[in-house]
């Protein structure tokens, strides 16, 4: 297995990626898209009915035909049915399938069911974000409801409130599949004795990159205080008694919308590794003997892609990574133009400015990559946010 030359993370693990991706838009279609349909055709009749009853959009109104028209439109908005429960716990052990599925074949390992049973909290998890969606759609009801007078302004204001269940929705489906999927990973990992290695995207968030190429033994934690940024913050969810509390992080995601995973690492100790992998001389022995010769090829490509992952020091080549994407400002639109610059000052600093001076994660920086750095902080903005290739 060859990493290619613009990503440190192998081609396998890379397609892997790609399907994760694919699964949790679908699921995020498949959970919001009928919710936000539905809002969608109740403001479309309240666009209409309004323009009929009361001409133009800013002009005030108020009285009986107003009241009546509130009152039509919040029973409109109550009724749209917000149901995505079944819809999420179906993406979230397809995901959970997945990620083992997945863990199974980057550990060289033969396929075997590992189970799909989500987690407790995955369901918890989908139930409170439904309530809560299902609450903004009466909320949005209520405020429209209430409204004594108003332009069609006003009311478009009270409806935004409804645009958040969706916004839920999605956010719910994209965590779970994540959740899930990495939940699979490390199920996969714990099967073939691994530990687990972070792997984040290049443009992931000052946080997720400081953990990228760290490993962990199975059942222990990630450090959630290591940083490129000023501060760290603990990662939170809600427990059984609904209270928001600091969990240990044992695997990604971070934060919503993380797309980091894990993945079994068995060492770039080619021995050991080879050791607790499957027995592959003995499937090619036993295909060659019965004549199998497509069995045999198969068993002989997955041998020498386990002695390859085994010699790959994944976890050095991912923190090497991602000090890169630091010093080059990779990151999505989302994450502050400051956070990235302050990061990058704050790495070079650590680098120092001696000419065989080393990373943190110990690679000797070249001066063109430090000067490029430089010139970015002196401006105060990275010329080339984006990753440049064609990864993903
Ligand atoms: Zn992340």
């Amino acid at each position: 297995m060859t990493a290619p030359a613009s990503s440190a993370v192998p081609a396998v693990i890379l397609a892997h990626d790609g399907e994760a991706i694919s699964l949790e838009e679908a699921a995020a279609t498949a959970a919001a898209g009928p919710v936000r349909d539905a809002l969608k055709a109740a403001l479309s009749w309240a666009h209409v009915a309004w323009s009929k009853r009361f001409g133009k959009p800013a002009g005030l109104r108020s009285g009986e035909q107003f009241d009546a028209y509130t009152a039509e439109l919040a029973a409109r908005i109550r009724a749209v049915g917000i149901d995505p429960v079944a819809v999420l716990l179906d993406f979230a052990q397809r995901a959970r399938v997945l990620g083992a599925d997945q863990g199974l074949i980057e550990a060289g390992a033969p396929r075997i069911d590992l189970g799909s049973d989500v987690r407790e909290e995955t369901r918890r998890h989908i139930d409170e974000a439904v309530g809560t969606a299902r609450a903004k759609i009466a909320e949005a009801a209520d405020l429209v409801e209430g409204l004594e007078r108003g332009s069609f302004k006003t009311i478009n204001r009270q409806l935004a409130v409804a645009d958040q269940a969706g916004n839920i929705v999605e956010r719910t489906a994209r965590t779970v599949t994540n959740d899930e999927l990495n939940e699979g990973l490390a199920a996969a990992a714990d099967h073939v004795g691994g530990r687990l290695v972070w792997i984040a995207e290049r443009d992931a968030c000052v946080m997720c990159l400081a953990l990228s190429g760290h490993v962990i033994e199975p059942g222990d934690a990630f450090d959630w205080r290591l940083t490129f940024g000023a501060k760290a913050y603990p990662p939170k969810d809600y427990n059984a008694a609904g209270e928001l509390v600091e969990i240990e992080l044992e695997r990604p995601p971070r934060h919503p919308y993380c797309r980091c995973r894990v993945s079994p690492w068995l060492g770039h100790d080619e021995a050991a590794a080879r050791a607790v992998t499957h027995d592959w001389a003995e499937a090619i022995k036993e295909a060659d003997a019965k004549g199998d010769t497509v069995a045999a090829d198969a068993a002989r490509r997955a041998a020498a892609a386990a002695r390859d992952s085994a010699a790959f020091d994944l976890p050095a080549a991912l923190r090497r990574e991602a000090e890169r994407s630091i010093l080059n400002g990779y990151a999505l639109p989302s994450e502050s133009e400051r956070i990235r610059v302050q990061a990058a000052d704050r790495l070079l600093a650590r680098i120092g400015a001696g000419k065989n001076s080393r990373s943190p994660s110990g690679w000797q920086v070249p001066a063109s990559v430090k000067k490029r750095a430089e010139r970015a902080l002196k401006k105060g903005t990275f010329s080339t946010r984006s990753v440049p290739t064609g990864r993903k």
